[in-house]
């Protein structure tokens, strides 16, 4: 069976490495030269609005899918009408503008942050209004890992945090003073089976995805995180993997921050840490094939490298330390890798996870502050 994968970051390159040893073949469409999915693979080199491209790139393939979100529905259109997308069309276009995504998220009856919309200079005070202080001001469109958002300590900086933005479309959010993010990932069949992997605990800074525990400690709503995902991927009629961005407040209380309809950055954990990996399970199901079990394997702690990688010699210190390295160019704030642990003892995996954020944290900051 032929996958043809729109994007071929380092989620396209655990799809292929997950597929593969299934008997499965791979080919990416990515713009870039260095895509790392795409190295030892077949590779569509060009735009993803390129519609020449797009038939080349659809051409004898049995299943598309998408490890990347920004692409514009005529080219979905055309693919589509070409090959069977999953999930399909509708599951990306969620993602296409926050409002949309966010309408979303309360018509399925997901508890979300205050929020509005901000559109012109007059929707300002309304928003405010409405949402009042500490926010963040997020632009509809483009933006993810932090980018395309700007803090609103007082009323006061609204004004200034839009026109940093560039005046664009935008929604603004109440900034919800969590005690965690956690996340839920599920795997939805073609025949409409869902299976889930248990919730997982994450640090952000910067916007940025830096830690995850998984199984999340103490005693997370999981019934409704879960719940809540599945009744977005069923609305979707979705297919794939789904992972949804919780904040769990003081008591405990859930809100939604937003969803991602395809394998995630949190659940990166799976490779070893689960009898099936998202990714595995991803393919099977728009493959048609039976899902994999979702149960852990005890522990698990996934650690990104953002930026700039300490050696593989000293994250191999830590013992079951597992690298994973995606091949890319050290740039600030580029995710290059992670490393995973998993074990039996919760404490020592914990202990493993802090050691292994401190170095990456450490090789990062040096290598910006060399950089400036
Ligand atoms: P996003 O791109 O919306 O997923 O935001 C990235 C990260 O910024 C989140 O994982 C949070 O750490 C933080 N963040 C986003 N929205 C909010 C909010 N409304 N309140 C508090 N933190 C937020």
């Amino acid at each position: 069976m032929r996958i043809g994968v729109l994007g071929g970051g380092q989620l396209g390159l655990m799809l292929a490495e997950a597929g593969e040893p299934m008997g499965l073949e791979f080919r990416f469409l990515d713009p870039s030269d260095s895509a790392p999915a795409a190295r030892l693979r077949a590779h569509v080199q060009a735009a993803f609005d390129d519609l020449d491209a797009i038939d080349r790139f659809a051409c004898d393939l049995d299943v598309a899918t998408f490890e990347f979100e920004n692409v514009g529905p005529e080219a979905l259109a055309h693919l589509e009408a070409r090959v069977p997308l999953r999930p399909g069309a509708a599951s990306l276009e969620m993602k296409h503008d926050r409002l949309v995504e966010k309408e979303f998220l309360v018509r399925c009856g997901l508890a979300v942050p205050r929020w509005a919309g901000v559109e012109r200079p007059q929707d300002l005070a309304a928003a405010l209004e409405k949402v009042g202080t500490p926010a963040i001001l997020k632009t509809r469109r483009f933006g993810y890992d932090g980018k395309g958002q700007a803090r609103v300590d007082h009323p006061e900086a609204l004004a200034s945090a839009w026109d940093s933005l560039g005046r664009l479309p935008a929604i603004l959010e109440a900034r919800v003073p969590f005690e965690r993010e956690l996340s839920a990932l599920l795997v939805r069949g073609l025949d409409g089976e869902v299976r889930h992997w248990p919730l997982a605990e994450n640090l952000h800074r910067g916007g940025i995805l830096r830690r995850t525990l998984a199984p999340a400690s103490g005693a997370p709503d999981e019934a409704t995180a879960m719940a809540w995902a599945q009744a977005l991927a069923e609305r979707l009629d979705h297919v794939g993997v789904l992972a949804l961005e919780l904040f769990e407040c003081g008591d405990g209380a859930l809100l939604a921050n937003e969803f991602a309809p395809r394998v995630h950055n949190s659940g990166h954990w799976t490779i070893e840490g689960a009898r099936t990996s998202q990714f595995e399970n991803h393919l099977r199901a728009i493959a048609g094939l039976p899902l994999g079990e979702t149960a852990p394997h005890g522990h698990a702690a996934m650690v990104n490298l953002i930026g700039r990688c300490p050696t593989v010699e000293s994250l191999l210190e830590t013992p079951a330390a597992r690298v994973h390295l995606y091949g890319k160019q050290p740039r600030p704030g580029r995710k290059l890798g992670h490393v995973t642990v998993v074990g039996d003892d919760c404490a020592s995996v914990h202990q493993a996870a802090a050691r292994l954020l401190e170095q990456a944290s450490e090789v990062a900051v040096a290598a910006s502050e060399a950089a400036s």
